[in-house]
């Protein structure tokens, strides 16, 4: 009995070590496809709607007062993505990578 119900105990660890492994696979492949998507541009009709800066350091305070120095893509709700990466997607922007020092008007404060 203790026999069965140690290989039973055996037979989940392998079948959650599988689904471990296959859990990690897909993250590093939605990794990958991430890193594969096209870069956003500030010339894009999109991210010229939302006023979309490669770098928010370059924001015209005159031109868009709600802009506060802090505010840029890495302290937004809607970025995605891994922490600590130059470019990373936006729930905004599908599709593209927005640069993580970037800026645009409906930046929202990470919580
Ligand atoms: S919504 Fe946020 S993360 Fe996306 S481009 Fe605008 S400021 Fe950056």
């Amino acid at each position: 009995m203790s026999e069965s119900i140690s290989s039973s105990r055996r037979d989940a660890l392998k079948q959650l070590a599988v689904l471990c492994g296959a859990v990690g696979a897909l993250q590093m492949s939605r990794s990958a496809d991430a890193a594969d998507l096209p870069h956003l541009v500030p010339s894009d009709p999109t991210a010229q709607a939302l006023s979309y800066h490669e770098d928010a350091k370059t924001v015209d305070v005159k031109q868009f007062p709600t802009y506060q120095p802090g505010q840029m893509c890495s302290t937004c709700l809607q970025l995605q993505g891994n922490a600590g990466d130059a470019w990373r997607p936006c729930n905004i922007f599908a599709g593209k990578l927005v640069n993580a020092n970037g800026w645009c008007k409906v930046w929202v404060k990470k919580a």
